[in-house]
């Protein structure tokens, strides 16, 4: 304003100095009602913008509830049971299907230790077991007429999920279909043994002219009878939970195996046996001599005239091991995975043509599986293969000890 004045007086007239006081002292006034007005409203943006923020937060927490409860809603009606399980094994949370599965109660159970509440059963000592290993085919705690397999989904932080699924429809189909092939195999049975009593009573020499039908007639007959009687071995394996558990002595066992392959070999192989005979076996004679005898005759028949065979039992750290090896066809890679399977054949000519059925490596699967044992399967293709069946300690004898 001093300024304006001064500027005023150096033009020399006192009016005109007056009217630029004033001019002044209105910019002056302006401009601090500017900063003024620029201060309120950058205030209220602040304002509004934190309320901006404010609702944007409580949207965001209410979509993110929203999508848990979506989430929980989903679960909560698969139809397999889930529990979520804290590090500790205690109950955090459920669905409905676990609640009818395995006999939770909602909300009484959260809290609880799952498999203290499930005891001694088989899913109780499973989920004691602490094992990454599912668990098949057991009856359901809370239903059992239900058919349940269990599985365990690590969490972070120690948690975990618990799948139990529900597979009783998959169990009553899986019947169905072995009461089936049971029943075929058991029809089938007696019209095969008249068919092939009646080819064995006809001789060859009464009709030359039919003698090589008659041999080929025989020799399917036999083939039929020989898938029946497997399949019936099979139907018997799958429904037993377990075999008669007897001493086994390996040493006369041994020796027919090997004579049973020289009878088949008929002298166009080399066969061995090797064994220190300082182990016997804990199970069923009759079903080992079957997945013996099978492993046996396989290498036989898949062995070109010439080849090697030689039969192997010996203790290892784990237990004890049996062991055919060949110098025969050797198995592509890709089929070992797929051997045991029912009707699965590498080469379908040449198992019909030595006289397989194409169920002999399933029925081995099976007797397995009843002992506590495995099959593991060594082949290379042009150089012959290695089917060892691998038994626990548990399944290993002293020679001798406990025999009847
Ligand atoms: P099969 O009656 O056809 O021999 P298996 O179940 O005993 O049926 O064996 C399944 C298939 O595995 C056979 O068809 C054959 O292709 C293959 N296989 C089994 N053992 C041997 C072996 N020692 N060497 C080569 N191939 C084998």
């Amino acid at each position: 304003m001093a300024a304006a004045w001064g500027a005023g007086r150096a033009y020399g007239h006192p009016a005109a100095a007056l009217a630029l006081a004033a001019l002044a002292a209105l910019a002056w006034t302006l401009r601090r009602l500017a900063r003024e007005e620029a201060a309120r409203m950058t205030a209220n943006a602040r304002v509004v913008a934190e309320q901006q923020s404010e609702r944007t937060r409580l949207s965001r927490a209410r979509r993110l509830a929203a999508q848990m409860r979506a989430l929980r809603n989903a679960a909560g009606a698969l139809p397999d049971g889930v529990v979520l399980l804290d590090r500790d094994g205690r109950v955090r949370w459920f669905n409905h299907a676990a609640e009818r599965l395995l006999g939770l109660v909602h909300p009484r159970d959260r809290g609880i230790d799952l498999a203290e509440r499930l005891g001694a059963g088989p899913v109780g000592a499973w989920l004691r077991q602490h094992r990454e290993l599912p668990l098949n085919e057991v009856p359901a705690p809370g239903d059992p007429a239900a058919q349940v397999s269990l599985a365990r989904i690590p969490l972070a932080g120690g948690e975990c999920l618990l799948m139990v699924r529900d597979i009783s429809a998959l169990t009553r189909l899986e019947q169905i279909r072995r009461d089936f092939v049971a029943n075929v195999s058991h029809e089938l049975r007696t019209p095969l043994t008249v068919i092939h009593g009646y080819l064995e009573l006809l001789e060859p020499e009464d009709v030359p002219a039919l003698a090589p039908v008659l041999a080929e007639m025989r020799t399917q007959s036999k083939r039929m009878g020989q898938i029946v009687e497997d399949l019936l071995t099979l139907s018997r394996l799958e429904t037993r939970e377990r075999l008669p558990e007897e001493h086994v002595a390996m040493a006369p066992l041994l020796a027919t195996l090997r004579k049973e392959a020289e009878a088949l070999s008929q002298g166009r192989h080399q066969i061995s046996l090797e064994s220190a005979n300082d182990a016997d076996l804990l199970g069923s004679p009759r079903d080992l001599h079957s997945a013996f005898s099978n492993l046996v005759s396989n290498a036989v028949r898949y062995t070109p005239a010439g080849g090697r065979i030689a039969i192997r039992w010996s203790r290892t750290p784990d237990g004890a091991t049996f062991a055919v090896s060949d110098s025969g066809y050797g198995i592509p890679a890709q089929h070992i995975p797929r051997l045991t399977e029912r009707f699965y054949r590498v080469s379908s000519s040449r198992s019909r043509e030595t006289g397989g059925t194409g169920l002999g490596l399933s029925i081995v699967k099976h007797v397995l599986a009843l002992h506590d044992a495995r099959l593991e399967i060594a082949s290379e293709i042009g150089k012959g293969s290695t089917f060892a069946c691998a038994f626990g300690a548990a399944r290993v004898l002293e020679p001798g000890a406990d025999e009847d």
